[in-house]
C-alpha cells in the first residue's frame, strides 16, 4: 500500500484488507473502499453481521462438498428421487448450479472445491480429491462425471484422479469435446452444458 496513505490508517487497513480478496480487481479497490466509507453506519453492520454469519454457519455437505446450513447433507444428496450411483464431479458449487440448470443430469455431485495449481501450493489435500476417491472405492457408485473446466488445469485434475480411481470398476467419462478451451462451465449457457453432457466420451 503506498505510503500516502500513512496519514490515514484505517483506509490504509480498509484497502490492506480488501486486497486480500481474490477476484476483487484492484481497479475497483478505491471505489469499494469508497463505498464502505461513506455508507450508512446500519448498512455496514448488516455486511458484517452476514460476513460472521456465513462464516459460522455455511459449511461443506459430508458427501458431496456442496454447500449446507444447518444440515450434514446437502438436498441434492438427500434426495432420493435421485440417481445415487452416477457422480458428475465439478470443480466449483457454482458450476454444479450450471449443470442442475439445465435439468438434464439427475445424479449426485463431488465438488472439488478449485483445481490442482502446485505453484499455488494447491495439491490433492487442499480440494476434496482423497473424498472423491473414497467414494468411488465405496462400491457404492457405477459411473463417474468429468464436468471439470476446459482448462489446462482443468484437464490436469481430471486425469490426476481418474489415476487413482482407474483400477475400479467403473464407467469413466468426460464433458463432450467442442467446448471453448479457457472457458468455464459457470459462464456457459445452457445448451451448450447440455449437449456437452448428453455427448459425453469415455475418459
Ligand atoms: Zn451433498
Amino acid at each position: 500500500m503506498s505510503r500516502s496513505f500513512d496519514h490515514l490508517p484505517s483506509l490504509k487497513r480498509l484497502l490492506t484488507e480488501l486486497q486480500k480478496i481474490p477476484y476483487l480487481a484492484s481497479k475497483n479497490l478505491y471505489r469499494v473502499a469508497t463505498h464502505i466509507v461513506t455508507s450508512q453506519p446500519e448498512k455496514i453492520d448488516q455486511l458484517c453481521q452476514a460476513l460472521e454469519q456465513a462464516k459460522q454457519y455455511v459449511k461443506n455437505c459430508r458427501e458431496c462438498f456442496n454447500w449446507v446450513e444447518g444440515q450434514q447433507v446437502c438436498s441434492i444428496c438427500s434426495d432420493d428421487s435421485r440417481e445415487t450411483k452416477v457422480i458428475c464431479v465439478v470443480e466449483m458449487w457454482q458450476d454444479m448450479f450450471s449443470i442442475e440448470r439445465t435439468r438434464q443430469f439427475r445424479g449426485r455431485y463431488h465438488i472439488l472445491g478449485g483445481v490442482l495449481c502446485p505453484l499455488e501450493g494447491i495439491g490433492p489435500d487442499q480440494l476434496s480429491i482423497n473424498q472423491l476417491i473414497m467414494r468411488c472405492k465405496s462400491g457404492t457408485i457405477q459411473e463417474i462425471i468429468f464436468a471439470t473446466n476446459p482448462t489446462p488445469e482443468g484437464e490436469a485434475t481430471a486425469s490426476f484422479i481418474y489415476s487413482k480411481i482407474q483400477d475400479q470398476d467403473l464407467i469413466v467419462s468426460r464433458l463432450a469435446n467442442g467446448l471453448p478451451m479457457g472457458s468455464s462451465l459457470e459462464f456457459m449457457d445452457r445448451v451448450t452444458i447440455h449437449e456437452a453432457l448428453v455427448g459425453r466420451r469415455p475418459f
